[in-house]
């Protein structure tokens, strides 16, 4: 048994100490007669649990008083619905921005519930520069403004906002970004994400919702799905993954233990660079994404030869590189670096691109 460097997009590699500590305390949590995953979300010790978890999380990026964490099911895509329901009451209409394939899932299940208008799209681009927002024009009676930071399939990362937001709620899905870099959460009035990239196990979503957003649902929102309904009963409206939230807990606390946001941004940021340079200066490998907007946290490349692609990923998982394959509806290789991903992985990938292009090219 050997763990590998894994590169995949999500579910993700996951700190090696943080599964280590899980594992020692797996059969009896501390100060419990029995595993996390067999206590009662009501009782006394998961309750500790959940605080705990909130609060480090809260600490890590400066949540301020006025939002409430919701830790929740249904993935991201079960906010792609709970958005527009959620958020009805404020407007008929909500406004998009394309940036790639998680912007537009979002927007056509959207579509379901309220008039969706995409105000702006990297489509002209190819995806490969942010959205222009330069003379867009909103709805009428728009209720919000959905982004998707960093497209996790296509790599493009921008946290770019209209200049005119005015007092329009912006939702963010920071499915594969969140707590990769600080954010100023007050830019958002909800913030979502699926734990599977950089967060934890997959089956728990973290929301984010700015107080003031909770009481705007539709009465036909199912209740599961109700921020307001979920706040008022911590999250518990049905029982929630506790075992993803304990361990999504491990993991925050690992981070505030490695210096912060601040200190994983500049690792990342690191990681990220390496890589992208290689891929810039190799011949046989290319990003086609402007440097100004590639992803932190998701490289997508191809090779020059797509006959290769069964080749080079047979030999990067023989040399210990997994999860390499690009998304399935895109093709091509697609490394993700998220925070788990220590910069020796990188190096491992770098080294073994640099041999496989002399080897092919
Ligand atoms: C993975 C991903 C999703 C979908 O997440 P699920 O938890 O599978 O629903 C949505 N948006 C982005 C940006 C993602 O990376």
């Amino acid at each position: 048994m050997r763990r590998e460097w894994n590169f995949s997009a999500g579910p993700a590699a996951l700190p090696t100490a943080v599964l280590e500590r899980a594992r020692d305390e797996l059969l009896c949590l501390d100060g419990a007669h029995a595993s996390v995953i067999e206590l009662s979300h009501r009782g006394q010790r998961f309750g500790e649990v959940a605080e705990r978890a909130e609060a480090s999380l809260r600490r890590l990026l400066a949540v301020p008083d006025d939002y409430r964490v919701l830790f929740l099911q249904g993935g991201a895509t079960g906010q792609f619905a709970a958005v527009p329901l959620n958020l009805a009451r404020r407007g008929a209409a909500a406004a998009y921005v394309d940036t790639g394939i998680w912007s537009r899932k979002a927007e056509s299940e959207a579509a379901r519930y309220l008039d969706v208008v995409r105000i702006a799209s990297a489509a002209e681009s190819d995806y490969t520069r942010a959205a222009r927002f330069d003379g867009i024009a909103w709805p009428a009676d728009c209720g919000y403004l959905h982004v998707t930071p960093n497209e996790t399939i296509g790599g493009l990362e921008t946290y770019d906002l209209p200049d005119d937001v005015g007092d329009r709620p912006v939702v963010a899905d920071f499915s594969s970004t969140l707590l990769s870099r600080p954010i100023d959460v007050a830019r958002y009035g909800v913030i979502y994400a699926g734990a599977q990239k950089n967060i934890g196990p997959a089956g728990l979503v973290v929301v984010i919702v700015r107080e003031d957003l909770l009481d705007a649902a539709r009465a036909d929102t199912p209740t599961i799905w109700n921020w307001g309904e979920q706040a008022r009963q911590g999250s518990m409206v049905a029982t929630p993954p506790t075992f993803a939230w304990y361990l999504a807990g491990l993991v925050f606390e690992w981070l505030e233990a490695q210096g912060g946001l601040s200190a994983m941004a500049e690792i990342n940021r690191r990681k990220a660079e390496k890589l992208y340079h290689f891929i810039d200066s190799s011949e046989f490998f290319h990003n086609p994404i402007d440097p100004s907007v590639r992803s932190w946290m998701n490289v997508p490349f191809i090779l020059a030869d797509a006959q290769l692609d069964g080749v080079f990923l047979h030999h990067a998982a023989e040399a210990g590189l997994h999860g390499l394959a690009g998304h399935r509806s895109v093709g091509g290789m697609r490394a993700s670096l998220y925070n788990a991903v220590p910069e020796a992985a990188v190096d491992a990938l770098i080294e073994f691109m640099a041999d496989f292009e002399q080897r092919h090219a």
